[in-house]
């Protein structure tokens, strides 16, 4: 099941170039009081959701895709993890180019461990990417999204996969320089996902999905996840051997070779096997 979040707050089930609204659905998350349970509703309700979507949906309206506005399909996740270098022609392109290295020595994922992205830098693919700091390299880092759908903590590689919900396309917008990169991977707008989850049911392997990114007329990056240094399923045990991953936590799984600089006015166009496509515009905020 493609699920979406569009215009104000509304939850969509997407169907070929359709959007049904199917808020309704909504009612089968439970009510919640304070304090608020770390984590999204939406990824720990996800298959009651499901449920109910499939009861609402007929007689339910239906919008052009093309004429809807598009926001994260998780809203609130309790924290968004990046994989460092988790392709090895990156981590080549990193070391040969110090606009990405800016004088730093690349070390490898199992050196530099996960790193965590402001929950609040999330965006869909609608609200697009406003830069900062533009007098510096803005790059793209496009990238295999998992959403964790219940409480992760030190779980085996084996049943890893158990835990995640479904599957997104992530862009890790990065400014260059000698920042950590909680701050240049923290701005407002420098975590996008979209266009739509896709249910983990109808991923047959998320470590072997094509993906690419094209600015303008240029294909940037094209790869695959079977070229992940650390596959899904090691990424979801490695990062819960060192916090809890709870519902609507996302892992951006690393980016492949061919990150690059965009400005004001590009669209990024994003590709996804078994998502689909988004693109997401960049402006100066
Ligand atoms: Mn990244």
């Amino acid at each position: 099941m493609r699920l979406c979040r569009f215009d104000d707050n509304r939850l969509g089930l997407v169907e070929g170039d359709q959007v049904i609204d199917v808020t309704g659905a909504l009612d089968a998350i439970p009510a919640q009081t304070w304090p608020l349970q770390p984590g999204d509703p939406l990824a720990a309700n996800l298959s009651a959701v499901c449920a109910r979507v499939t009861e609402v949906k007929s007689g339910a309206t239906a919008h052009s895709l093309a004429g809807v506005k598009l926001l994260s399909p998780i809203a609130t996740p309790s924290k968004i993890i990046g994989a460092p270098v988790n392709y090895s022609a990156h981590a080549d392109e990193a070391k040969a180019d110090q606009g990405v290295a800016h004088g730093q020595t690349i070390l490898s994922i199992e050196e530099y461990g996960p790193f965590l992205k402001a929950s609040s830098s999330l965006v869909g693919p609608s609200e697009g990417v406003g830069l900062r700091l533009t007098d510096r390299r803005n790059d793209h880092e496009v990238e295999l999204a998992a959403i964790i759908g219940k409480v992760a903590d030190r779980v085996p590689e084996e049943n890893a996969l158990d835990y995640v919900c479904a599957y997104s396309i992530g862009l890790d917008m990065t400014v260059r320089g000698k920042e950590d990169r909680s701050m240049r991977k923290s701005i407002d707008s420098y975590s996008v996902m979209g266009p739509w989850l896709v249910t983990a049911d109808e991923i047959d392997d998320p470590n072997n999905l094509d993906f690419s990114i094209t600015v303008g007329d240029e294909v940037r990056q094209k790869s695959n996840t079977s070229y992940l240094i650390y596959n899904v399923q090691k990424l979801v045990s490695w990062c819960s051997s060192f916090y809890a991953l709870y519902p609507g936590d996302i892992i951006m799984t690393g980016t492949p070779e061919g990150v690059g600089p965009v400005t004001d006015g590009d669209i990024m166009v994003c590709e996804m096997e078994g998502i689909g496509r988004m693109d997401v515009a960049v402006r100066h905020a």
